[in-house]
């Protein structure tokens, strides 16, 4: 039985040459680069993710036509476990589909990718000083006093409909079901983009979780939004190939998240006060967790345990 792989170069190269484009053409479409595509059609070595995503994409209805499963690629964002099981995978799949039928704005394919292999916003790690600023920003823009608590789910942001996943009418009870219970613990939200240009979005809330978990979570995909991040790298979940962030993106999207719930001098005030971070929380509505992150990033660590140092005598 041919491969996966074996079905998609077959259906590439058929497409491509009744298309009578050049591999170096269909190489700038694409955005493969040359000498790889080359050497996917010579059937040297297997295609990577990204590049077998992006020749799907290319195929369209070829690729169904071909036998290929077009429905495990996702152009979603996953905020899950690593031990998220395969069933949930699908139904929040299903469920990003029919949330962009649903709510899409206007026509456009969301399969688009411009520019190279990697979007440009990529692998950029931005200073702490930089996020402490713009998160600072962030706050003053909604009209928050230094250290005053926020709430982020009275966030409302341009283009982007939140949708908690027990509240909705999007969802259908079987849908809901699936996504609750046992699988409840295994994922926390799931943006999905409604047009090519990235300007609308469906944030999908795992409202199952504490409100707590659920305030850094919605900030933490408000954040990918509003720093332009795209859907660039392909990773893995369970079955599934879903687009994701990078990793220097994920950094900042949950530095960012921290820092508008937990700001700066509040937790500055807060160690030098020897509160515990339990008690921190609790004023700003988050977890204990997320005021030790912000400690630690801060740099306060030692402070907050109380460690002392000393020079010992010469
Ligand atoms: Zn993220």
């Amino acid at each position: 039985m041919p491969s996966f792989e074996d079905k998609l170069v077959k259906a590439v190269k058929r497409k491509r040459e009744a298309e009578g484009l050049s591999i170096r053409s269909l190489s700038a479409e694409v955005g493969i680069s040359f000498s790889t595509l080359a050497r996917i059609e010579r059937r040297e070595g297997q295609p990577d993710n990204n590049s077998k995503i992006r020749l799907l994409e290319w195929l369209g209805q070829d690729a169904e036509d071909a036998g290929l499963q077009f429905d495990n690629v996702a152009f979603v964002h996953f905020r899950a476990g690593k031990n998220i099981r395969s069933s949930t995978v699908r139904t929040l799949l299903k469920t990003a589909e029919s949330l962009r039928q649903s709510l899409k704005s206007h026509g456009g394919s969301q399969n688009q990718v411009d520019g190279e292999d990697y979007g440009p916003s990529g692998n950029v790690f931005r200073s702490k000083e930089e996020l402490e600023g713009i998160a600072e920003k962030f706050r003053y823009d909604l009209g928050l006093k230094k250290g005053e608590p926020l709430d982020s789910l009275r966030v409302k942001v341009e283009g982007v409909e939140v949708i908690p996943a027990r509240k909705t009418n999007h969802l259908d009870e079987q849908t809901i079901k699936r996504l609750g219970g046992n699988s409840a613990s295994e994922w926390s939200a799931m943006s999905v983009p409604l047009d090519s240009e990235n300007e609308n979005w469906a944030v999908l809330m795992n409202d199952w979780h504490k409100v707590e978990r659920q305030r850094v979570t919605v900030m933490e995909e408000y954040w990918h939004i509003l720093l332009g991040h795209k859907l660039t790298k392909i990773a893995r979940v369970a079955e599934a190939y879903g687009r994701t962030y990078d990793k220097a993106e994920e950094h900042d999207a949950f530095y960012l998240a921290a820092a508008v719930l937990l700001p700066k001098p509040a937790i500055v005030e807060a160690v030098g006060k020897n509160r515990t971070s339990k008690q921190v929380a609790k004023v700003f509505g988050t977890s204990p967790d997320l005021v030790e992150y912000r400690i630690k990033r801060l740099g306060l660590w030692r402070e907050h345990t109380g460690k002392l140092v000393r020079l010992s005598p010469n």
